[in-house]
């Protein structure tokens, strides 16, 4: 028996912990991270670590296979789809995809409304031929097209619309669909944060960091029928049909990542699955925008409301003192991650799946007694 002096200094991190507004990595459930801890020692009693258990162990395979079913089972998919686990994130993805479903006569259509989806289209474009097919004119107002249902030119080998803009706020609030082409879609900031129709996509696709889990892990779920038309490539690690054939085991992926993921949908199953965490996140960002509405300007957010995100509110102050006045004063309150993203400034409070409404709560408060000390300045 293995053996070591441990501490035991839980109690007082735990009360450490801050409101984490961060983008991703982002906060996780306190519950999951204490039995995470238990689980690093020795995983359902194995006397092995959850990290240093192989995997190809059952215990291991047994866990992938869980973390599968809950995620189709949350997302109310059957065994028309296939869950894949993949390594380099939903970045990684942007240039997988096209490599694996465009082939020398098509091309990728992308619907491209902020800085994911251009990155996305610009990574697609780099290996296989991609257009743009809608973006927001500078003429009106739109930041999603109003039409949902798109029409595209013969060759479109799929259809790509990032559902969340996670540095933009943006996000759909209704599905894209297509007769055309099958739609791909980067939910890598909301999924699991709503229900969806399984009618309106054929490959799903989320960056773990922020509603799932840790970073390290890109959740991807495709409909079998779309895999049946992959072309594969050259890059095994890359290539959906191999990846799908080995059950996401080709090469050591990142188990720590999916024992977490799997906690995490536990998790959301037991608070009350999809439903309740789409409850949450109106809750959560209704607080927020409620503030910046009722600022008489102090608080700017220029989204339209038809397609404010639930998940990421970002918004501005007046001048960049106040903002830099408000980050350091939220700072000292408590408050983490608050800084808008590095290229487009102001502030975004990112509240993803585990984010507790009372933070939300406490930050709505914040931002009056804020406004009301520094409206007149
Ligand atoms: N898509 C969206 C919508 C994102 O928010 C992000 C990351 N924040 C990415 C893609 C890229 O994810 P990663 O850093 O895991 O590659």
């Amino acid at each position: 028996m293995v053996s070591g002096q441990l501490t035991s200094s839980i109690q007082k991190h735990a009360s450490e912990r801050k409101y984490n507004f961060c983008s991703g990595p982002a906060l996780l459930p306190l519950a999951i991270l204490e039995q995470a801890q238990v689980d690093m020692l020795s995983y359902k009693g194995s006397g092995i670590g959850i990290m240093e258990l192989s995997h190809r162990s059952a215990l291991f395979t047994g866990l992938i296979e869980e973390a599968r079913s809950r995620i189709l089972n949350l997302l109310g998919l059957d065994s028309d789809f296939e869950v894949i686990f993949f390594q380099g994130g939903a970045t990684l993805q942007f240039s997988a995809l096209p490599l694996n479903f465009i082939d020398d006569n098509g091309f990728g259509a992308y619907i491209v409304n902020g800085h994911w989806s251009k990155k996305a289209f610009q990574l697609a474009s780099q290996v296989r031929s991609a257009k743009i097919i809608w973006e927001p004119t500078t003429t009106n107002s739109e930041k999603v097209p109003t039409e949902t249902k798109i029409a595209l030119d013969k060759g479109a080998a799929f259809l790509h619309y990032t559902s969340n803009e996670t540095i933009d706020g943006i996000e759909f609030h209704q599905e894209i669909v297509s007769s055309d082409a099958p739609v791909i879609c980067d939910a890598s900031s909301n999924i699991l944060t709503r229900p969806i129709d399984p009618d309106n996509f054929d490959l799903i696709y989320a960056s773990a960091q922020k509603n799932l889990g840790p970073s390290g892990l890109t959740v991807s779920i495709i409909r079998k029928s779309f895999l049946d038309k992959c072309r594969g490539t050259d890059i095994p690690l890359l290539d959906y049909r191999a990846m799908a054939q080995n059950h996401s085991l080709l090469n050591t992926p990142n188990t720590w990542a999916i024992y977490l993921v799997n906690s995490v949908c536990k998790w959301i199953e037991d608070q009350g699955g999809v439903e309740k965490m789409h409850a949450l996140a109106r809750q959560r960002s209704e607080m927020i925008y409620e503030v910046i509405d009722n600022s008489d300007g102090f608080y700017q957010n220029r989204i339209p409301e038809e397609s404010r995100s639930r998940v990421n509110v970002v918004f501005h102050l007046p001048t960049k003192e106040l903002e830099e006045a408000f980050l350091g004063e939220a700072e000292k309150q408590g408050f983490y991650g608050l800084a808008g993203h590095r290229s487009v400034g102001g502030i975004r409070a990112s509240m993803y799946n585990p984010f507790p409404p009372e933070g939300a709560q406490k930050l709505s408060e914040f931002m009056k007694d804020f406004a009301a000390e520094f409206a007149d300045f």
